[in-house]
């Protein structure tokens, strides 16, 4: 019998992926050159598919990495000369932090205990920062920053780029691309797919801070720098020879969601996470994690659990409904659970889980 998966990444597959890596098996795209018409078909296939999915405007750059990771240090090697600044509450927060300091950036960081969120309000950006750093959906401690915060972070600073990584959430953050620069995933999260593809939208205006950056003698990096991921994206290529099967089964799966409808898929995001909020809140032995409402992550919910051991939850629940919740991050092993609310999981099995813990 199959498992339904509600681990924060990899991730419970969206229901069509298996026939549509069947079908790119059927057409032979592991075998295609990715210098050939077709690839370039598939190319700008998914960018259409992704642009009408996120509404992200026409001039904006659509690149392919290997995963997300590897966004986080090209965003600094191609935006950052000198300083980056990076709002951190968990662990992804965090790493990205690292990375700018790895690079030999000044990096500074405005620090929340785990659990809580940054509004624009409290938020002072240091004079010189280049790059604010910033995380829709910060996954080990589920908690988010609403869309509309990043946009006022942006507009009182205009002079400085504004990326989100929303590898946890894309695509239900309702992200203006007109106002933040750039914004990032990997898809074995919220799209719903096996990992192995990083996924980069980036403005123009970043390719003339790298150009800069690239005349100044400064390091940008070598076959993912902004410049060469721009100008093959102009033919719909890529520098280096792409995860082309992924590529074509991204495309399918947000055509899949566009046809859905992105205001579906946001609203039924957001019922299903009150059901599990609703259900925590009740319990007699789970309780919220993150006390600002606001702040709590509509597509990662994190749970502490009161009396029981997290582990034994969650082998209970694989037992009883061959269902796998993620346990909690690093330190939150045994005391809290993750339960991912992505598109591919149904209403229904999300009531099927709730049955589960009821009965644990
Ligand atoms: C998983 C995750 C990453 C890293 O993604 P990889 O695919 O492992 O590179 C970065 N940021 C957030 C918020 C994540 O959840």
């Amino acid at each position: 019998m199959r498992k339904t998966y509600f681990t924060p990444g990899p991730a419970e597959l969206f229901p069509t992926v298996e026939r549509h890596y069947h079908e790119a098996f059927e057409q032979q795209l592991g075998s295609i050159s990715h210098r050939s018409q077709q690839f370039r078909d598939i190319y700008q296939h998914t960018v259409e598919q992704l642009k009408t999915l996120m509404n992200v405007p026409a001039s904006h750059g659509i690149f392919f990495t290997s995963s997300a990771t590897e966004i986080w240090e090209r965003l600094i090697q191609n935006t950052v000369e000198h300083e980056s600044f990076h709002l951190v509450n968990g662990s992804f927060s965090k790493k990205f932090y690292d990375f700018s300091h790895e690079l030999n950036k000044y990096a500074h960081k405005l620090e929340k205990p785990f659990g809580e969120g940054f509004d624009y309000s409290e938020i002072v950006v240091p004079a010189y920062a280049e790059l604010i750093c910033t995380t829709a959906n910060e996954t080990s401690s589920g908690v988010q920053m609403r869309p509309a915060e990043i946009h006022k972070l942006k507009r009182a600073n205009k002079d400085k780029f504004v990326c989100v990584d929303m590898v946890s959430s894309a695509p239900y953050p309702e992200l203006d691309f007109n106002t933040v620069d750039s914004a990032f995933f990997s898809v074995q999260k919220s799209f719903g797919m096996p990992a192995g593809l990083g996924c980069w939208i980036v403005n123009p205006s970043m390719l003339e801070k790298a150009e800069r950056m690239k005349t100044h003698e400064n390091q940008i990096g070598t076959y993912h720098n902004l410049l060469t991921l721009f100008a093959n994206f102009k033919k719909y290529e890529t520098p280096e020879t792409p995860n082309v099967m992924a590529i074509y089964v991204l495309g399918k799966v947000a055509e899949d969601m566009n046809k859905i409808g992105i205001d579906h898929i946001r609203k039924q995001t957001e019922k299903k996470a009150k059901m599990l909020y609703e259900f925590a809140d009740k319990s007699d032995f789970l309780e919220v994690f993150v006390k600002n409402p606001e702040h709590r992550s509509q597509t990662v919910v994190v749970v502490n659990v009161k009396e029981k051991s997290a582990g034994n939850i969650i082998k209970q629940v694989q037992n009883d409904a061959n269902m796998i919740i993620g346990a909690g991050y690093g330190d939150f092993k045994e005391t809290q659970l993750r339960i991912a609310n992505f598109p591919a999981v149904s209403l229904g099995q999300i009531e099927t889980l709730i049955e589960a813990l009821r009965q644990v």
